[in-house]
């Protein structure tokens, strides 16, 4: 068995049955795309558009490719027809390009929300206040090519883990209110991406249902990219 099958092998044992493996395949090539796909895993995530339809249009159409980066709105257009999860969703003009996408491209998209969980300035996301306003206005039963399926979030790049978990229960919390107040009988409501290679174990003590995982994967990344 090849490292990538390996790993994800591995992951997958420690993984709860509830939780989803989003492989991180950003930098990485086609041909480590598919060592992942042959060891059965379909999940994949990437955080640029150019980079994700470069990728998409050589690899079996069965992937389901989760957006996971900063996305301009002039981009969701490319990526509309076939994208499977949109989990960077940082505000209310973003969710309605997409809805409006999503529209022409026939389908409803599914889409977290991110929340701006760490201490850094530069990671995006809502604030709880201006996520609270946007659905009490009713975007979710007005937008109907849209889907949102859960919160997003990433923790501060720390070795202090105890920081890191402070964010994530945070994180979680922000689910627990948006659930309770807005979403209670929408059973898909039910996603909370959190947690990557240096972070995960922490997150999946802390509720995530959904593991975002590039290095621990396919090794490190050679350039950092910083989303
Ligand atoms: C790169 C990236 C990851 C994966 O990071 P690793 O530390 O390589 O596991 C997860 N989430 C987002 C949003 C990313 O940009």
């Amino acid at each position: 068995m090849n490292e990538i099958a390996e790993n994800i092998r591995l992951l997958k044992k420690e993984l709860p049955d509830n939780v989803k493996l989003v492989a991180v395949s950003k930098t990485k090539t086609i041909e480590d795309i598919m060592e992942a796909y042959e060891a059965g895993h379909r999940i994949f995530g990437e955080n640029r558009v150019q980079e994700l339809l470069g990728k998409y249009e050589h690899v079996p159409g069965d992937i389901q490719w989760h957006m996971i980066g900063h996305l301009q709105r002039n981009k969701v257009k490319y990526i509309a027809g076939f994208i499977h999860l949109i989990e960077s969703v940082d505000s209310e003009k973003l969710l309605r390009e997409i809805n409006k996408e999503g529209a022409r491209a026939g389908r409803t998209i599914d889409c977290l929300l991110q929340f701006h969980i760490a201490r850094e300035e530069t990671k995006f996301g809502f604030s709880v206040e201006e996520a609270r306003q946007m659905i009490e206005s009713g975007v979710s039963e007005e937008l109907r090519n849209v889907n949102i399926r859960g919160v997003m979030g990433m923790a501060t790049f720390t070795e202090d883990m105890d920081r890191v978990r402070s964010e994530f229960v945070y994180l979680r919390s922000v689910f627990e209110e948006l659930k309770e107040g807005f979403f209670q009988k929408k059973d898909d409501f039910c996603e909370i991406s959190m947690g990557m290679s240096g972070d995960y174990k922490v997150a999946l003590e802390e509720g995530s249902t959904m593991v975002r995982i590039g290095t621990a994967i396919f090794g490190a990344r050679y350039c950092k990219i910083d989303n």
